[in-house]
């Protein structure tokens, strides 16, 4: 059962609420949003019924929710949301393009990506300063350093940022540079993590974990939200499989699955899902056909000398080619790419 609080309730109508729920021998979770606070209840569900909490100062409404995860569900926020990351809307009226380096290398690497990414149309830069390998001799990221490159090349090309943090120690360095914060497919069970991110006042895009079923992902998604964080966008990044020709699987029917059962943003990564840049064209295609509310990819000015996944990124007149695919299909399915916001444009 969730309880969605009315703008104007007062700190002490929250906890008359609170207080009911607790003698009743329920538990309450409050989480407090940006406008409005929602508290989520846990217990027998007919006694809460009984109690008329909708009769509470304070209190504007009280849904009965099925799913297990509560607060990211459609029963909770039947419209679809829309996430705004440093003024660029993702959300069911456009389809956002994000691209960018896996990693951040160099300033002059970050910033010719950048500009790459720029030209195809991108409204949101990626990149990782803190990158999570397979390996413990691979590179590591840049760290504070690598955050530091990013936020001068968003100064130069006005494109906002998206990076991933991996330590829920480093939630408050990576939030003072980011402006949202990427939860990846390792990291998609890190409670902690996810509870940090929660508490950021920053966007997160919560990758899919790579074997993950999307109930899971649903539910780590519910983690933030329950800290008080509904800005959050999914993105699908291919699954494990059986299939050894791509690096993922791209699970296609993953966007319009958890787009029906949760209210959040949809996005789809072709880079990650196939592995291939041969492939990212027409996963990116599939992926907007299918309803994603965005996209995001690696593109690379030198992906030959990539210290991550250059196989995988876009180089030259793939760069082209990918905003032509993402225009024709964001038209064929009657949706405009989101422009570029007119404070953000340097
Ligand atoms: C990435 O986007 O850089 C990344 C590591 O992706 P994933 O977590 O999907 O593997
Ligand atoms: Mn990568």
């Amino acid at each position: 059962m969730v309880i969605v609080m009315a703008v104007d309730a007062t700190d002490e109508d929250i906890t008359a609420v609170v207080n009911v729920v607790s003698s009743a021998g329920g538990r309450a979770f409050v989480s407090r949003g940006l406008n409005r606070t929602i508290i989520g209840l846990v217990g027998d569900v007919d006694l809460f019924d009984s109690l008329n909490l909708v009769a509470l100062p304070g209190v504007a409404d009280v849904m009965r929710i099925s799913a297990p995860y509560k607060l990211v569900s459609r029963e909770h926020h039947p419209e679809r949301s829309t996430v705004r990351v440093g003024g660029v809307s993702i959300g069911p009226e456009t389809v956002t393009l994000i691209a960018g380096p896996c990693a951040v290398e160099t300033p002059a690497q970050t910033l010719e990506a950048a500009l790459m990414a720029r030209a195809a149309g991108a409204t949101l830069l990626r990149g990782g300063a803190y990158k999570p390998r397979t390996s413990p001799y691979a590179f590591q990221g840049l760290g504070v350093d690598g955050l530091r490159i990013l936020a001068d090349v968003r100064d130069k090309t006005g494109l906002p940022i998206v990076t991933e943090v991996v330590d829920a120690a480093d939630v408050p360095v990576v939030a003072e540079y980011a402006d949202m914060l990427q939860v990846g497919t390792r990291n998609m069970q890190n409670f902690p993590l996810l509870q940090a991110v929660g508490d950021a006042r920053r966007p997160v895009m919560l990758k899919r974990g790579m074997s993950a079923t999307i109930e899971e992902w649903l539910m780590a998604a519910e983690y933030i939200a329950q800290r008080g964080n509904l800005e959050i966008v999914l993105c699908e990044r291919g699954i494990r499989t059986f299939e050894t020709s791509t690096r993922n699987t791209l699970d296609i029917a993953a966007v319009p699955v958890a787009q029906r059962l949760s209210h959040l943003p949809v996005i789809v990564d072709p880079s990650h899902s196939g592995g291939r840049r041969d492939l990212v064209l027409p996963l990116a295609r599939a992926a907007i056909a299918a309803g994603a509310d965005g996209i995001i990819v690696d593109v690379h000015p030198h992906p030959e000398t990539a210290l991550c996944d250059g196989p995988q990124a876009l180089v030259d007149e793939d760069v082209p080619r990918l905003a032509e695919a993402v225009s024709v299909m964001a038209a064929a399915v009657g949706r405009p790419v989101t422009g570029v916001p007119a404070l953000a444009v340097s």
